[in-house]
C-alpha cells in the first residue's frame, strides 16, 4: 500500500508486470530465447539461371531494374557481377512492383568479417518493401533469434540456422503471399512466408503479424496490393546476385468442368454389366456394392461407376471411362477402359450366364 500511495503521489500508476504483447509470447529481440539449432548447408549457392517466366531482377550487369527510394537511380555499386551495398546509399527498391510472389536472390556477407551481432553482414530482403527476411552473417555471430539470417525480423526466429561463413555466396529462396483486406480496409488474411537458406527450411508458411520493424510492432495497415521488393543498406557491404522473382497467380485455380449427368439406366441393364473382365493379367470386376455400381480394378482398387449413357460410364473420381465393346445375347461381351493413353480392352470371363 505504502509503495503504490508513494508511486500515485510521484504521478506514477503501478502495474504488475505484463505478458509479453506478441503472437508468441516471446518479446521481440529477446536474447532469451532459445538459439535455432545449426545445420551444415550442402554447399554454396551454385548459379543456376532463372526459370523462363522469371522476371530478372539483377544478373550481373546493372542496376536498371532498381531505384532508390526518392526515384532515382539505386545507389548501389555492381562489382565482379554482384550488386553491392554502399553504406549510406539507402535502400534500394525495385521499379516493378510485386504481391504473391516466389524469389529468388543470392547474397554474400563481408569478409573478412568485421563488428558483430547485428553489425555483421546485416541487410535484409523485403518483400513488398515491409516484411523483412533478415539477411545477417549469421556465421559464428550470436544474436536476438529473431534477428539472425533467415529470421522473419523481429517476428519468427529461423527454424535452424544454416548460415555459410562470410564472403560465401548463399541462397534465399522466398514464398511470399501478400495480406488481403476488403474493400474496407479490413483484414482478411494476413500476409505469409515460407523460406529456404542454401536449400534448407527456414521458414515454413509463417503468417505475419503485421509489416516486420525493429523495436516496434506495426499493425496492418490496408494499402496497395503491390509493392516493391527492397534490399536493406545497414551500412554493411553486403553482397547480391542472381537475383529473380516469379509473381504468383493471385485468383483462385481454374474451375473442374461440370461432369456430364448420371442418366437413368434400366436396372436389366446394369445387371447385365455384373461379371469379371480380363485382358490378360488385368482383371476387372463390375459389382454392385453398397456404393453402387462398382468396378474393382487390381490390387483393390475400386470406384463407383456412373452412367452416362446404356453403354458408357464414368469413373466416380478418376478422368477414365469403361465403354461397351460388344454385345453378346444382351450382355456386354467387351469392354474398353480408356484413361488417358492407357487403353484396356477386356473380355468377359465370368459372370451371371447370358440370358435365353
Ligand atoms: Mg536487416
Amino acid at each position: 500500500m505504502r509503495t503504490v500511495l508513494l508511486a500515485a503521489a510521484a504521478g506514477l500508476l503501478a502495474v504488475p508486470p505484463a505478458a509479453a504483447q506478441t503472437p508468441s509470447g516471446w518479446r521481440a529481440h529477446d536474447l532469451a530465447r532459445p538459439r535455432p539449432p545449426l545445420v551444415t548447408p550442402g554447399g554454396a549457392a551454385v548459379l543456376v539461371p532463372p526459370p523462363s517466366d522469371a522476371v530478372v531482377l539483377f544478373d550481373g550487369a546493372g542496376v536498371d531494374a532498381w531505384r532508390n527510394a526518392d526515384g532515382e537511380a539505386a545507389g548501389w555499386v555492381v562489382r565482379g557481377g554482384a550488386m553491392e551495398a554502399v553504406p549510406g546509399s539507402g535502400f534500394v527498391f525495385t521499379r516493378q512492383e510485386f504481391g504473391d510472389v516466389q524469389l529468388h536472390v543470392e547474397w554474400a556477407a563481408p569478409a573478412p568479417p568485421r563488428d558483430s551481432g547485428q553489425g555483421r553482414g546485416n541487410s535484409g530482403v523485403f518483400l513488398m518493401g515491409s516484411y523483412e527476411l533478415q539477411v545477417l552473417d549469421s556465421y559464428h555471430n550470436d544474436t536476438y533469434p529473431d534477428g539472425q539470417a533467415g529470421a522473419a525480423y523481429g517476428q519468427y526466429p529461423p527454424l535452424v540456422n544454416a548460415s555459410l561463413p562470410p564472403g560465401t555466396w548463399q541462397s534465399y529462396d522466398i514464398v511470399f503471399r501478400r495480406p488481403r483486406f476488403d474493400a474496407g480496409g479490413v483484414l482478411l488474411e494476413p500476409a505469409r512466408m515460407t523460406a529456404f537458406q542454401n536449400g534448407v527450411l527456414i521458414q515454413d508458411n509463417v503468417v505475419m503479424w503485421g509489416p516486420t520493424n525493429w523495436l516496434q510492432a506495426n499493425p496492418y495497415v490496408a494499402g496497395a496490393p503491390r509493392g516493391p521488393i527492397a534490399l536493406q543498406d545497414h551500412g554493411n557491404p553486403v553482397r547480391y546476385r542472381n537475383i529473380w522473382v516469379r509473381p504468383l497467380p493471385e485468383g483462385p485455380p481454374p474451375l473442374a468442368p461440370t461432369l456430364p449427368a448420371a442418366v437413368g439406366v434400366p436396372s436389366a441393364v446394369i445387371d447385365s454389366l455384373i461379371g469379371t473382365y480380363a485382358n490378360g493379367g488385368t482383371v476387372m470386376v463390375i459389382s454392385t456394392t453398397p456404393a453402387g455400381l462398382t468396378l474393382t480394378l487390381p490390387e483393390g482398387r475400386w470406384q463407383r461407376l456412373i452412367p452416362l449413357s446404356r453403354t458408357e460410364f464414368a469413373l466416380g473420381s478418376t478422368a477414365a471411362t469403361l465403354t461397351v465393346a460388344a454385345t453378346t445375347r444382351g450382355r456386354p461381351a467387351r469392354l474398353t477402359f480408356r484413361m488417358g493413353d492407357t487403353v484396356f480392352d477386356l473380355v468377359r470371363v465370368a459372370g451371371p450366364s447370358a440370358g435365353p
